[in-house]
């Protein structure tokens, strides 16, 4: 497992988006499910169209919080806004 140092040195402003950091839920940082990474980019996502209906997600009928981990993009979804970690 990386260090935190390890992790920090990944995350350069210079590349694309300024929009990665870390976040946290209820407490606990949250961590990417398939590679453990804990850097994502955060973004909004409508649930009231035909996907949010395909996943049965109706009961929602608003916006979303995805976060997509910044190693290797697999992508959250968060009723709730995780909270970014300065
Ligand atoms: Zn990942």
């Amino acid at each position: 497992m990386s260090s935190s140092k390890d992790l920090d040195r990944d995350v350069k402003r210079s590349n694309d988006d300024s929009n990665i950091g870390q976040y946290s839920l209820d407490g606990k940082p949250v961590r990417c499910p398939h590679c453990n990474g804990a850097h994502f980019k955060s973004d909004e996502a409508q649930l009231n169209t035909a996907f949010a209906t395909l996943l049965d997600l109706d009961w929602t009928n608003k916006s979303a919080t995805i976060l997509i981990c910044n190693s290797c993009s697999q992508i959250q979804w968060f009723g709730t806004r995780p909270s970014r970690i300065p």
